[in-house]
């Protein structure tokens, strides 16, 4: 018999992977349905036509390696959010940097702290390079700053931040982070994860709320590293590009740790074109926001009470077995995403969609439910 387990540290001997949504195909074949795909938080209307021909544009020069250091998407996030270049590491996908940060401060011995409910990859990225994380209990739904700030110790050395939180979609305001940050120590780093920013700051401007000071941040030289991500509000999910903001010398560690070429020179130009396209992006926040809507009442009608979004999806918790209900709503055509895996198991997250996807959700929801009353 092999014995590799002897060969791989216990974190890692232990370590789960990660469960994404079911894709499209797959739930197809077991449900023999056309279904549509609302689980994993994607941009309904696809990539902008600009960035897909972009990309078309550098597929017959795939021979040659990309730019290892993303020379151009690097100057030109460097202009729009008004830092210096050498601030900014683009990374396939944030994922691939929240991989980065964890392997770079962590190792035996030292923590991570973040909320429970929070980005299923905080855990697997904190395990990997040998630390342990602290899950502190939500309130209401989102992150509890005080405890979080009480459970920092001498070993802590990251706290992760989604900020809006996924998957509950809550989100936690620019003074309530202004507060925190005085209450993290000078030997821990905080990582503002604002996957779902643009979302976030398109609800905040509508419902007058002060969002985000995580760029103000990172130009005060506070020890703070922002991440944004090209795979939600510009729909290149698919092509894996995302970036940290943050201070010089911290991310050139991060860009030393980075696996060589991991940025494609397609996912280059794509995320130079959707930056280029903003009315692409404006089409998929203004939808969001009045669907949310929709999709929130529509919920309430059927007795259910959804947690009002910052973010593009709904979080639900349908006080039955989730991962149950996901499977008769594939049957019934619509993919969501049941959150067992989060430590949530009679919780559902659904992805806001086109208006006529989330109908076709509301309509399923509503006879699966009704089904579910009755037993
Ligand atoms: C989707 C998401 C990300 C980014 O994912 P990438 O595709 O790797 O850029 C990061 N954080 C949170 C909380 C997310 O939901």
């Amino acid at each position: 018999m092999s014995d590799y387990g002897r060969l791989v540290p216990e974190y890692i001997r232990t370590l789960g992977g990660y469960t994404p949504g079911k894709s499209l195909r797959q739930a197809q074949r077991e449900s023999h349905v056309n279904c549509i795909k609302m689980a994993s938080n994607e941009n309904p209307f696809g990539p902008s036509p600009k960035a897909v021909a972009a990309m078309q544009s550098v597929l017959s020069e795939s021979n040659f390696y990309p730019d290892n250091d993303a020379s151009d998407l690097r100057h030109r996030l460097s202009e729009l959010h008004q830092v210096q270049p050498e601030q900014i590491v683009p990374t396939a996908g944030s994922t691939a940097l929240l991989g980065i940060i964890a392997r770079t401060l962590l190792s035996p011995g030292l923590n991570a702290i973040t909320s429970e409910r929070s980005f299923i990859v905080y855990p697997i990225a904190t395990q990997a390079a040998g630390g342990k994380l602290i899950q502190i209990p939500m309130r209401q739904d989102g992150y509890d700053l005080d405890g979080i700030a009480t459970a920092i110790d001498q070993n802590t050395r990251i706290v992760y931040l989604s900020n809006p939180n996924n998957p509950t979609g809550t989100i936690v305001s620019a003074r309530e982070i202004d507060r925190f940050l005085e209450k993290v120590p000078s030997h821990a780093l905080l990582v503002l994860d604002e996957a779902y920013y643009d979302f976030a700051q398109y609800f905040a401007a509508k419902r007058n709320f002060d969002y985000s000071h995580a760029l103000d941040y990172v130009k005060q030289n506070r020890r703070v590293v922002v991440l944004r991500t090209f795979s939600k509000a510009h729909g290149l999910a698919g092509v894996r590009v995302g970036y940290g903001i943050g201070p010089t010398e911290l991310m050139t560690y991060f860009s030393r740790m980075r696996t060589t070429f991991s940025v494609s020179s397609v996912a280059q130009a794509a995320a130079l074109a959707a930056l280029d396209d903003p009315e692409h992006t404006r089409k998929a926040l203004a939808n969001n926001a009045e669907q949310a809507e929709t999709l929130t009442t529509g919920i309430a009608e059927s007795g259910y009470r959804a947690v009002a979004t910052w973010a593009n999806f709904i979080y639900c918790d349908v006080g039955e077995d989730a991962a149950a209900i996901a499977q008769q709503l594939q049957a019934a055509g619509v993919i969501i995403r049941p959150l067992g895996p989060w430590g949530a198991p009679t919780a559902i997250r659904i992805t806001i969609g086109t208006p006529e996807q989330n109908q076709v959700f509301l309509k399923a929801f509503r006879k699966v439910m009704e089904r579910a009353a009755v037993r």
